[in-house]
């Protein structure tokens, strides 16, 4: 112990860092000393104070117990040899009241045995004696580290569980075996479950909807280059005293370093009441277009009746302006129509009846309808070869709506002399339609919006074409009544290329 005395008094690089450590941490660490050599016990406690420590000691092991019955200590710096009580039973004394006290060990006489017998116990560290103040620092300094991860762990731990068990969504979070880890109450509560004891339990028999199942199951076996979130909505049965309700379920894996599925996260959100509002809106909108169309019509056909001159002679002006008025009246006709038909999607009215569909055949009837029109304009229609039929399970009506306002989008958007393609093809995942223009292109700012209801690109080049901003918001709606999706790829000026994938596990080939 000489040494210790010895050297106090010259401050090194580790002194500081001791300080430093003892800085960085929020708590004030508490060390005691169970140690019967009195110079131990002072040398310690004045190093250690002057390092910032809260220092305790005790002269045997019986006094040591009692003092960390009353109070926490982090460190025990414990002398394994002391008369009465031994350090061992001390060191087993300590570890069954507060497992998640350091110690470290004191011992004149290291062996390997010891060390292994003290290891086993639960001591975190050795100082054999004699030893430095350096070597004390060192030591303290480590345990210190030690418990200053170990509470970054468990204040991490307890900011997620106050973070996820107060969230209004339900989370559900299972391992690779489908064993539950982690159910908040918000999930507990959307299952009808009021106990905790859920964890540990296999998914199966927690939950008994099968989409939920099969998504946990997709996300699991996920393989390491793809990382997507699985979503999809469930509809859960009215109970008794409760309505019917409508869940938003996102599902993904999560891994580990080596990128390897540890299990996956579930997250359920209840979407009735938005799901109720947007019905309203579409019963709203389809009501009011409703009421419209047919006094829009019988204008129109009204005004034709003059524009023919079944009503007597019109002037070269009159003819005009009852023209410019008709043309009016045919767009209002024409968004009231495509209104209607996007509230009839969006209710799902459109949507009942699917069959087995040649969309070979489909693409070829649409083409041939829209090459007048393509004439017209000087515009070059045509299709390309599939390697082989391809069929879908779809509505014949929204899959016609589909082609129709892609065609025509093309033939609108693309000025005289350019050339449109349409054709099919399927690859492992989906079956594809493409439709492919020489047009104006959509400029790159605007992509990302030609999809939303009543957007339309407007410039220069699209200021005379008429149009609503509805069809492609009306493609997009049947396109995912079918669960598919749609993209474009465009490069303005030079064209645009729509392409929609209908997912295959649903089509026949
Ligand atoms: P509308 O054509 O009635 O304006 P859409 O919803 O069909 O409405 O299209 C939205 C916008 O997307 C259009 O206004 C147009 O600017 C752009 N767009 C759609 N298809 C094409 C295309 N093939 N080429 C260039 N722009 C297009």
């Amino acid at each position: 112990m000489s040494d210790v005395e010895n050297n106090e008094k010259k401050v090194s690089a580790s002194e500081s860092a001791l300080q430093q450590t003892v800085k960085d941490v929020f708590f004030k660490p508490r060390v005691l000393v169970v140690d019967d050599e009195e110079r131990i016990q002072k040398a310690c406690q004045r190093l250690l104070s002057q390092e910032g420590c809260d220092v305790a000691v005790a002269d045997n092991g019986i006094k040591g117990l009692k003092m960390i019955d009353d109070t926490h200590f982090d460190i025990v710096l414990l002398d394994l040899m002391m008369p009465g009580m031994s350090g061992m039973d001390v060191l087993t004394g300590i570890k069954a009241r507060h497992p998640d006290t350091v110690i470290i060990v004191i011992t004149g006489y290291a062996t390997l045995e010891h060390s292994i017998e003290t290891m086993k116990k639960g001591a975190f560290d050795f100082l054999s004696k004699p030893f430095s103040p350096q070597e004390l620092r060192l030591v303290i300094s480590k345990a210190i580290e030690f418990i200053r991860t170990l509470q970054d762990i468990s204040s991490e731990k307890s900011r997620m569980r106050v973070m996820v068990n107060t969230l209004r969504e339900g989370v559900l979070t299972t391992d690779h075996q489908k064993h539950i880890v982690l159910a908040n109450p918000a999930f507990l509560k959307m299952i009808g479950s009021a106990s905790r004891s859920v964890i540990g339990r296999h998914v199966n028999e927690i939950v008994d909807d099968l989409q939920i199942l099969e998504m946990i199951d997709q996300a699991i076996v996920q393989p390491p280059d793809r990382f997507s979130e699985i979503t999809d909505e469930i509809s859960v049965a009215a109970k008794e005293g409760t309505e019917e309700r409508i869940i938003g379920v996102r599902c993904i894996p999560f891994r580990d370093r080596l990128n390897r599925n540890l299990g996956a996260v579930t997250v359920f959100h209840d979407i009735t009441a938005v799901k109720k509002m947007d019905q309203l809106k579409s019963d709203f909108v389809s009501m009011v277009a409703h009421e419209i169309k047919s006094p829009l019509n019988s204008i129109l056909m009204q005004l034709k009746v003059v524009l023919d001159g079944l009503a007597g002679d019109l002037t070269e002006k009159q003819t005009q302006m009852l023209s410019r008025a008709a043309d009016k009246i045919t767009s209002l006709a024409e968004l009231a129509s495509e209104l209607l038909d996007l509230s009839k999607i969006e209710s799902g009215l459109i949507n009942q009846e699917r069959e087995e569909l040649n969309l070979t055949r489909l693409i070829h009837d649409q083409v041939q309808f829209y090459r007048d029109q393509a004439d017209a304009k000087s515009l070059q229609l045509g299709t390309k070869p599939c390697p082989e039929e391809l069929f879908v399970m779809g509505n014949r009506n929204n899959i016609d709506e589909v082609l129709a306002n892609l065609i025509s989008n093309a033939i609108r958007y693309t000025p005289a002399n350019g050339k449109i393609t349409v054709w099919c093809d399927a690859d492992d995942d989906c079956v594809n339609i493409h439709v492919a223009d020489t047009g104006l292109g959509i400029p790159e700012e605007y992509r990302d919006h030609i999809f939303d209801r009543f957007f339309r690109v407007k410039n220069e080049k699209t200021r005379y074409i008429n149009g609503t901003g509805l069809g492609l918001a009306i493609v997009k709606s049947i396109v995912e009544s079918h669960h598919g999706t749609i993209r474009v790829e465009s490069q303005e000026g030079s064209g645009s290329h729509f392409t929609v994938c209908l997912p295959r596990s649903q089509y026949k080939v």
